[in-house]
């Protein structure tokens, strides 16, 4: 098999603010796996350096190590070569594009989506909560109305980044009071913080907090003081994390995870030491949002998931197959992961 990779740019319509920083664009990187019969299977790498660490230039060395593996591979089953690549490529955002690129080229040889691939009966209806990014009061009040009138039933709203009390106030009064809302601080407060944070944010109504702390002994320490429920972000990455019980909840990325493959095994490991799963993107392009869809089909009820992010790309033409109806979303029934780049 062939391997192709080209740098694609994605412009984000309004910046979003972070405890990380500013994201306003990303930059991807679109992979096929082009069989010896002509049949090609599409993939993305999805990295976010300032969550996680890792530049789209090492995920290309990455990818580049699992071109000799791939070159070799016409005829042998999906799992062997991709147990291959994912050896040979470490990183698991690089691995990811492989994955995802792998489990398109099969789909599209048998005609089949990839949910049904992985055994699902149905694409299951995925409910996606609304990212509001504003960072004053009004315009995140703004974003709130717009998510409720377009049918959204959970919000979620960065936190750790001053007047997070009047944005939330702001949300709740525009949101209605059935809104689920979801706080993000991405790690910005050390436990003591944390637990006077939500002390004081609570009262609005919050449906969970994502990493309040990083590390898992400190998201623990905030688990066992809160009647809230905390969900594990980026400190899932680390290891061990995943096993820990730590949190009531974890939120999982299939960049980070490496892939379809690599997700499912995340979400088996967390749910066996009793923690509830979510998924959410990093602003992946929709070769990554296709692909978290697929997933869900098979892991079964899952809390709102952060997949409904394609829309704050400025010039990207999003696939109906990935629109979001009423706050749901739903696995495209097309070959393979039933979309393209
Ligand atoms: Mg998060």
């Amino acid at each position: 098999m062939r391997l192709a990779i080209a740098p694609r740019r994605l412009r984000l319509r309004t910046p979003i603010a972070t405890a990380h920083g500013t994201v306003d664009e990303r930059e991807l990187l679109d992979v096929l796996v082009i069989g010896a019969d002509g049949v090609t299977g599409a993939g993305e790498a999805a990295p976010l350096p300032s969550y996680d660490g890792v530049s789209l230039d090492d995920v290309r060395a990455a990818l580049e190590d699992c071109r000799p593996i791939l070159a070799d591979a016409d005829g042998l089953p999906r799992e062997r070569v991709a147990a291959a690549c994912r050896e040979a490529a470490v990183l698991p955002q690089a691995f990811a594009a492989i994955d995802l690129a792998l489990w398109d080229l099969e789909g599209r040889r048998a005609g089949e989506p990839v949910w049904r691939l992985l055994g699902a009966p149905a694409p299951a209806a995925v409910e996606v909560n609304a990212l509001l990014g504003a960072e004053d009061r009004a315009a995140a009040g703004v974003q709130a109305a717009a998510a409720r009138a377009a049918g959204y039933r959970c919000v979620k709203l960065k936190a750790g980044l001053g007047d997070d009390a009047g944005r939330l106030a702001a949300v709740r009064a525009l949101a209605g009071p059935e809104m689920a809302i979801r706080l993000d601080a991405n790690g910005a407060w050390n436990v003591e913080q944390a637990l006077d944070a939500l002390v004081r944010l609570a009262p609005a109504g919050i449906e969970l907090v994502e990493e309040p702390v990083h590390g898992v002994a400190a998201l623990r320490a905030v688990q066992e003081a809160t009647e809230l429920t905390i969900a594990m972000d980026e400190t899932s990455a680390g290891p061990g994390a995943l096993d820990s019980g730590a949190c009531r909840a974890v939120c999982l990325k299939l960049t980070r995870c490496g892939g379809i493959s690599g997700l499912l095994d995340a979400a088996a490991r967390a749910r066996a030491a009793g923690t509830e799963v979510y998924l959410a993107s990093t602003f992946d392009g929709p070769l990554g949002i296709a692909a978290a869809l697929h997933a869900a089909a098979v892991l079964g009820p899952l809390r709102p998931c952060g997949l409904a992010t394609l829309d704050a790309f400025a010039e990207l033409d999003v696939d109906p197959a990935l629109a979001v109806r009423d706050g749901v979303m739903q696995a495209p029934s097309g070959p393979g992961l039933g979309v393209r780049a």
